[in-house]
This record gives structure tokens, C-alpha cells and sequence, in this order.
């Protein structure tokens, strides 16, 4: 098991659209593993390679079903629409309200490479489309309606509220 240092916001690695996949080598599949390694560590549902500072168009998801390989993935159909909280392992301890379609339709490549189409509802559907957009360097604080919520406090900031009650 090896995890890999996820990326924050303000990483330039984050904003740049990736490339194809031309061959899985062994690179490839050690850098699959430890996407899951690492999103499963920080207990995200999807990582895409950018994530971890790798300009490829590799996306995981794991939504408690089973774990999803998605090579060079390509959005064939959408429909219907979803708004609900969304969040971000690169933004960690944020959330915010993205309205995403609630059916896709995907075509990817597996770890060997095959060709497969997978559809998908509700928290898969938006997995997807968050994660294909890392693919293109788009974040979703870019589709975010309304403000970022603060999902958790680091302990700075617990400090901070115990110093402002007294
Ligand atoms: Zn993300």
C-alpha cells in the first residue's frame, strides 16, 4: 500500500487538463493502486490522477458498491438533474451545493484496457462528472451555488472559538 500526497487548491497541477492514456504499463497500474490506497486513506468516494500531481485521464471511484476503474472516460449522455452537497479531497474540510444530472452515461477503458459503457444514478452519476471534470482542470468550486460550508474545524480554529466565548 502506498499513498500519494493529494493536491490541494491553489496547485497549478489541478487547473490543467490531462492527457490520454495511450498504454497501461506497470507505472500505470502501481499509480491505480495507490489512487485507491490514498482515496480510500482519506475516505473520498472518487480521485482522479491530477489529484496526485499526474497530468493522466485516470479517474477512481469507489461509492461502497465495488472499486471503478475509468481510463480516458468520455460523458456520452446525461439526464435529469440532482442538487446536493458536494466536496472535494483537494479542498479539504469544504462543501458546497452542486446541481449535477442525475443519470450518466460513461465510456471508459479498464486496467487492461477494454472498452466498457457504465451508467449511472444519483451519487455515482455526480462522482463521475466530478471526477471527469478534474480530468479538464475544472474544480467544482466553479459549478458551486451559493458559498463553501466549512465541513469541519481544524484545531486552530476550535482554539479560536473557545478564546471568543470567553
Ligand atoms: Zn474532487
Amino acid at each position: 500500500m502506498a499513498l500519494r500526497k493529494v493536491r490541494v487548491m491553489g496547485d497549478d497541477v489541478l487547473r490543467k487538463k490531462c492527457k490520454e492514456v495511450k498504454e497501461v504499463n506497470e507505472r500505470t497500474k502501481v499509480l491505480i493502486d495507490d489512487m485507491f490506497d490514498t482515496m480510500y486513506e482519506e475516505n473520498g468516494v472518487g480521485l482522479a490522477a491530477p489529484q496526485v500531481g499526474i497530468l493522466k485521464r485516470i479517474v477512481v471511484i469507489d461509492i461502497g458498491d465495488e472499486p471503478l476503474v475509468f481510463i480516458n472516460p468520455v460523458i456520452l449522455e446525461t439526464s435529469g438533474e440532482q442538487t446536493g452537497d458536494e466536496g472535494c479531497l483537494s479542498l479539504p474540510g469544504k462543501s458546497g451545493t452542486v446541481t449535477r444530472p442525475n443519470y450518466v452515461k460513461v465510456r471508459a477503458f479498464d486496467e487492461e484496457m477494454n472498452e466498457f459503457e457504465l451508467e449511472g444514478t444519483e451519487l455515482l452519476a455526480r462522482a463521475i462528472c466530478h471526477e471527469c471534470d478534474h480530468l479538464d482542470g475544472i474544480l467544482y468550486v466553479d459549478k458551486v451555488e451559493g458559498e463553501l460550508q466549512t465541513t469541519q474545524y481544524d484545531e486552530y480554529e476550535d482554539f479560536e472559538d473557545e478564546f471568543m466565548e470567553d
